[in-house]
């Protein structure tokens, strides 16, 4: 099997599970206990956490630990909106390309009364920091615009984006969920305000994250109950996870130049090799991109029949976003950097690990290609395009 498929989870690393299994077998205090042995658990969760603030040049006193990203945004988008509330601020910025747990969220604030701005994105997958900017008036509290984006890739100009929010004093939140332990991430530097992570994305386990927020940002609970950290998180910490997750993001970090390094030329070769197939498009920036992150809009075929032919060959790619496969929309993050209907249903994406070798790449390169082919010889659409009965939509 070729699992190319790491954007959805990835395997725990061997990093994650030595640092969880004492956690499971020996050291499963609660670290509210009082007595040493709670108190022993309370200390690796300490400990999980300034490694974490380590790897994001933020302070431990600015970590929440989650259930993961999605609660991580849940909680960043709601805690802005409820201080901006206080102040009769009511206007929200984002984009029409972000994760459903950023989206769903707004369409709920929105019901309750807030207005909110989806700034459209370039065909290259971007949004600048001009638009953030002439976006944001007197009223708006908050900008929230993903660090990398899940579907195809594209990595936006955070620093610059968090530049002016600051100049403009409103609180932005970037959803990192895909580029945390991929990517170097600085909080400071970059003028992030909150952040959300989760662990299932970089060799950590599933059902974790965390959420930076900027010391004096009031954070408000999306799960009420007890005083779990500092209040603002209800529930027994799920200890072995929260240690997995830190010793995964340490792990991906200390081989993150050596591996991107690698990742970045095979992502490449396969670019390079899908380019040949005709009538297909790159779906974001070339270049601006996730080093493990290869997406395709392929003229006349559909996603789902792609998915299914690869998976048969053994090859776990993905077509849209998992949470929306099964439905018959194109993704909303296709469609938001401008492909038409008909090609936004034909996309491809395929997210590579560290551990892809050359060979595999091809197989990749061979298998698609031979897939594609196949679904458009019983294509009725692109037969009356190849006799020229209709016009093709992709050069
Ligand atoms: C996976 C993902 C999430 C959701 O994270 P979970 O930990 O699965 O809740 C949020 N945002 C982005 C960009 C993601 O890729």
């Amino acid at each position: 099997m070729i699992y190319a498929d790491n954007a959805a989870t990835t395997a725990v690393g061997r990093a994650a599970l030595a640092a969880m299994l004492p956690c499971l077998i020996s050291d499963y205090g609660n670290p509210s206990s009082l007595y040493a042995f709670g108190q022993r658990a309370k200390e690796k969760l300490e400990d999980a956490r300034a490694r974490v603030a380590a790897c994001l040049n933020a302070d431990p006193k600015e970590i929440t630990f989650t259930s993961g990203g999605s609660e991580a945004d849940n909680q960043a988008i709601r805690s802005a909106a409820a201080l901006g509330a206080k102040k009769g601020k009511k206007h929200i910025i984002s984009t029409a390309f972000e994760h459903h747990a950023v989206l769903h969220t707004l369409d709920a604030l929105k019901e309750e009364g807030f207005e909110i701005t989806l700034l459209d994105v370039h065909e290259n997958g971007i949004v600048t920091a001009e638009e953030v900017a002439a976006a944001i008036r007197p009223e708006t509290c908050l900008v929230t615009v993903m660090y990398a984006n899940n579907e195809i890739g594209t990595v936006q100009p955070i620093a610059e984006i968090g530049a002016v929010c600051r100049e403009k004093g409103v609180l932005f939140h970037t959803d990192a969920v895909q580029a945390a332990g991929h990517l170097h991430i600085d909080v400071q530097a970059q003028n992030i305000d909150m952040l959300s992570v989760s662990g299932h994305k970089f060799h950590g386990p599933k059902g974790v994250g965390f959420l930076y927020a900027k010391k004096g940002i009031r954070l408000r609970n999306v799960i009420y109950g007890g005083g779990q950290e500092r209040g603002k998180r209800a529930g027994t910490e799920n200890l072995p996870a929260i240690v997995g997750m830190a010793a995964a993001l340490e792990d991906q970090l200390l081989h993150l130049d050596e591996n991107n390094a690698r990742l970045i030329r095979l992502r490449d070769r396969l670019i390079a090799g899908l380019a040949k197939i005709p009538h297909s498009i790159l779906n974001g920036d070339p270049v601006k991109r996730l080093p493990s992150n290869v997406s395709f809009c392929f003229e006349a075929i559909e996603g789902e029949s792609m998915l299914l032919l690869l998976d048969d060959k053994g090859i776990c790619a993905s077509s849209g976003s998992a949470c929306t496969s099964g439905s018959l929309d194109p993704s909303h993050v296709i469609m938001a950097i401008g492909r038409p209907h008909e090609v936004a249903h034909g996309s491809l994406r395929l997210s590579l690990g560290e551990d892809i070798t050359e060979e595999q790449v091809d197989t990749i390169i061979r298998e698609v290609t031979e897939v594609v082919e196949y679904l458009r010889s019983m294509s009725p659409i692109w037969r009356a395009q190849s006799e020229g009965k209709m016009d093709y939509v992709l050069k």
